[in-house]
């Protein structure tokens, strides 16, 4: 460990991202990519940005992007933030809303950025049981915090909580920050964007990586009341005021516009994961219902870390968590038909 580290350096415990590996021909089902990359409007977009303009710094306030969001979800561009992926956007929120003095409170088998930032940010991780069934239980969550935060639906779970649930639980936590992270909404979820008006203290965050297959782009944002807005642009603008690029806004902006080809391709993915779902069951799995673009397996007989590393043997990567309640489980991205396919006869040999 480095002397000239800092004592808060030293105690950070950071994020492990899944693997990116170089080698293009393995069938990568490991980090939830959109297997059938961005629409052709957002490429054509990227590419008219490679010009001379690029010495010019990007518009500081994401305006183009703002609008095209604004225009998909019908509110106002005060009600957005843009950011360089939803991480970011979650770092920003982190600092804005959650208190230091109570708990922040998020699911224990979740997203793995969530204590991570807690670190960062010197919040106190409260982490709550998912109930036997997997599933967040709102109910749970109403007790003296300083901030909650889950996905919907949740990963690596990809199990959905209803907007009844959620308003629920907005109704009896008015005073702290509720932050909902829609990574994976548009495989099947109903958007809490419809109650941003309704309650002020909520922020929906949203990525541009899954649905819109953009994750080399890194693009992310947040919606909600127009002061959470300008709390997180002046964090945004204490930190870095040209989050995005000149490409990334404009390929971003497209995206949102194309709304054919994002309905396409999520109608595929979703039809794509229950043939999977399927498959997998007939192979022995219990496979969580999922509303995102990857599934939750597991095998009652087979030893999951064990199954991954014969998978990887194959040239095939997914995903496999060492946390107990877990670690009996794959989480396996929706790819193509080849690649499921790939997936699932692999699967049938080595059991
Ligand atoms: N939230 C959740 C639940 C995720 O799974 C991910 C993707 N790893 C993110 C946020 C971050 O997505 P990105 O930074 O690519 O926008």
């Amino acid at each position: 460990m480095s002397k000239l580290w800092s004592p808060f350096v030293k105690q950070l415990v950071p994020y492990v991202a899944g693997e990116q590996p170089k080698m293009k021909r393995l069938v990568k089902l490991n980090t939830n990519e959109n297997p059938y990359g961005p629409s052709p409007k957002a490429l054509a977009a990227m590419q008219a940005q490679i010009n001379d303009d690029l010495r010019l710094y990007p518009d500081p306030s994401g305006e183009v992007l703002k609008q095209a969001i604004a225009d998909y979800y019908h509110i106002s561009p005060a009600q957005i933030f843009v950011g360089n992926g939803s991480d970011e956007v979650l770092a920003h929120a982190y600092h804005a809303f959650f208190q230091q003095d109570k708990p922040l409170l998020f699911p224990d088998i979740s997203y793995s950025f969530y204590p991570v930032y807690c670190g960062l940010y010197r919040v106190e991780p409260k982490p709550i049981a998912l109930d036997e069934q997997f599933q967040i239980n709102l109910a749970d969550y109403q007790q003296d915090n300083g901030g909650i935060i889950f996905p919907n639906p949740n990963a690596p779970t990809g199990c959905l909580l209803g907007l009844a649930e959620i308003e629920a639980l907005l109704q009896n936590n008015t005073e702290t920050v509720v932050l909902v992270d829609e990574a994976y909404i548009d495989f099947g979820g109903q958007s809490a964007v419809s109650l941003v008006d309704k309650y002020p203290n909520l922020l929906v965050t949203q990525t541009l990586s899954k649905s819109r297959a953009l994750a080399g782009m890194r693009v992310g944002l947040a919606i909600g009341h127009p002061q959470l807005i300008e709390g997180l642009e002046r964090i945004k603008d204490s930190f870095n005021s040209y989050p995005l690029d000149r490409v990334a806004l404009a390929g971003a902006a497209a995206a949102f516009a194309d709304r054919e080809y994002f309905e396409q391709s999520c109608a595929k993915i979703i039809t794509s994961r229950e043939q999977l779902s399927e498959q997998l069951t007939s192979l022995g799995f219990k496979v969580l219902p999922s509303a995102a673009n990857f599934v939750f397996a597991r095998h009652p007989q087979q030893d999951a870390a064990q199954l991954s590393i014969q998978l990887r043997e194959q040239g095939i990567i997914v995903r496999h968590f060492t946390q107990p309640r877990i670690a009996q489980f794959l989480r396996i991205t929706v790819g193509t038909d080849e690649q499921n396919t790939a997936l699932v006869e692999a699967l049938a040999e080595l059991l």
